[in-house]
């Protein structure tokens, strides 16, 4: 047995950077272009090759991507959108933002992704889109959601931040809906520091998520003013700041060019855990579904008290002390008091992202992590269960 040094806190979600993005960065500083150029264009160029896609737009962060494309559908005060309980405050804030209102449709217990059926019986005359999240890396049922969308002439914006690797029927995730959104965040599968992409089949949809992503300014009004080569810029609309840098792109391209070989390796952690925690009190992921890809974004052990003899947050604590970091992914919308207040939602209905949050805990699965790592985290999860 390999022996753990206890005095290394083994960090959640710690990214793998490698002497490439060093290098490329320090490239861009050289060169001076540090904002918005070149290597945003390759990154974007790379995105969309690797997902499939017909056209991406670099930005800041998926918050920003959920936030454009949501104001990209044109949402009036009133309209709706459902969307999953177990996410992110990101995705429900975004369709705040956005002037829409969320409305939530219970996951199913076993995915752990918003049930198709649930989503049905959310629907009212004010529903204008669905914002699925692929939780974890495994895929939404995009058949069912798509058919919903159709037959009720919906919009479909995906959260992919889990998502740069998952396939459904052969399909990256994001390619389905009228925009997919990524995100590059220090924990996330590619990481930028902070970043993100938008996806879109239609290309004027993604001149307009470029548009709103820089101050609302139409990028070919020069052209019918200019004479002798001054660009005059026109705002077309009061938009936002979300624009990628050449210092984030190059890190994402490295990063990008190194994803497929992250993903085997958090493939093997995964079926190394799996192995170990069987003979073990608490739950494990389910298998991925057929014909579909699960992009290894987060392992999730599931803490049932009669079960463990202990709570989630008991074993947290426990995992803290062995000197491994977790996380929690995540506690449902509805425990969060702000939601609560302004849209009076009730534990009781979504009751499967409830106690989904209450007892679901993330373990480390960085690409970084060696085998000894692994082994660490093995090891420390028996100590804390008592096994
Ligand atoms: C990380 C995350 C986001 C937000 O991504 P940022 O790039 O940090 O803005 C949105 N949705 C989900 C499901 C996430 O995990």
């Amino acid at each position: 047995m390999p022996v753990r040094s206890k005095d290394n806190f083994l960090v959640f979600g710690a990214p793998r950077i490698e002497q490439d993005e060093i290098d490329e960065v320090v490239a861009s500083m050289k060169s001076g272009w540090l904002g918005t150029g070149p290597k945003v264009a390759q990154f974007e160029k790379d995105f969309s090759a690797y997902a499939g896609a017909s056209y991406a737009a670099a930005c800041n962060s998926c918050t920003a991507a959920l936030h454009l494309s949501l104001v990209a559908l044109g949402l009036e005060p009133g309209d709706e959108v459902i969307t999953t309980p177990l996410t992110f405050c990101a995705s429900v804030n975004a369709i705040i933002h956005a002037g829409g209102t969320p409305v939530l449709a219970d996951v199913d217990p076993v995915t752990q992704n918003i049930d198709p059926d649930c989503i049905r019986e959310k629907i009212t005359p004010r529903t204008k889109a669905i914002l699925p999240v692929h939780f974890a890396g495994r895929s939404c049922d995009m058949d069912s959601i798509m058919a919903i969308a159709n037959e009720h002439g919906l919009k479909v914006v995906e959260d992919c931040a889990h998502a740069i690797e998952t396939t459904y029927k052969g399909r990256h995730a994001g390619t389905f809906g009228d925009f997919g959104c990524f995100s590059f965040y220090v924990t996330k599968n590619v990481c930028t520091g902070e970043g993100g992409m938008v996806i879109a089949r239609d290309e004027t949809d993604i001149q307009n998520i470029k548009v709103l992503g820089l101050h609302g300014m139409s990028a070919d009004a020069w052209k019918r003013f200019s004479d002798d080569g001054y660009k005059h810029y026109e705002v077309i609309h009061a938009g936002f700041k979300y624009n990628m840098m050449d210092l984030q792109a190059a890190i994402g391209i490295h990063q990008l060019k190194r994803v497929e070989e992250n993903f085997k390796r958090r493939c093997e952690i995964w079926d190394m855990y799996q192995e170990a925690f069987r003979a073990l009190p608490v739950g494990t992921p389910a298998p991925e579904e057929p014909d579909t890809r699960h992009a290894r974004h987060l392992y999730t052990l599931m803490i049932d008290p009669v079960a463990c003899g202990l709570d989630r947050d008991q074993v947290l604590v426990r995992l803290t002390k062995e000197n491994i970091g977790a996380g929690v992914h995540y506690l449902a919308v509805p425990e969060h008091p702000y939601y609560q207040e302004r849209f009076g939602w009730k534990l009781p209905d979504t009751p499967h992202a409830v106690a989904l949050g209450r007892e679901t805990l993330s373990l480390p699965l960085s690409a970084k992590l060696t085998d000894d790592d692994v082994n660490d985290v093995i090891e420390a999860v028996n100590i804390c269960l008592g096994a």
